[in-house]
């Protein structure tokens, strides 16, 4: 089963990204053994910015009451509206997601299982069963 969606255009004239695009990573060690693979979930644009509004809005939405509070408005308001903007931040930066992530622990070849890890090169997995933490790189063919 093949989870490519991505269709390459690199000569043509870059498209924005409307949709939300899953790839097969494979990854590999330090010292370049093959460690497992993960599918990589790359966002789209309008995705992500469902994604950040949806973390904001409540602190938006708590915002509003707050304007009717005597005094405490001052500071309440702005803050309310600043925490929204920070978490619809992390989204709006349009980080790659690990997802189903599979890979094999070097050192006591336990299998190990991840998903949802924001996009990080390496990325760094720890080991649940002896502790030793794989940094992993994205192979490219
Ligand atoms: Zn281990």
């Amino acid at each position: 089963m093949s989870h490519v969606i991505l269709q390459g255009s690199s000569d043509e004239e870059q498209t924005p990204n409307m949709e939300t695009t899953i790839e097969t990573i494979k990854f590999k060690l330090d010292d370049d053994q093959f460690a497992g693979e993960a599918l990589k979930e790359i966002p789209s644009r309008s995705e992500l910015r469902k994604k950040g509004l949806r973390a904001a809005m409540p602190f938006w939405l708590a915002a509003i009451p707050c304007i009717f509070i005597p005094l405490l408005h001052y500071l309440l308001v702005p803050v309310l509206l600043a925490i929204g903007f920070l978490q619809g931040r992390s989204f709006w930066k349009g980080k790659a997601l690990y997802k189903s992530g599979k890979v094999t622990c070097p050192r006591c070849k336990k299998g190990l299982e991840f998903n949802d890890l924001p996009f990080e090169s390496p990325l760094k997995v720890l080991c649940s069963s002896c502790g030793y933490q794989l940094r992993l790189y994205e192979l490219t063919p």
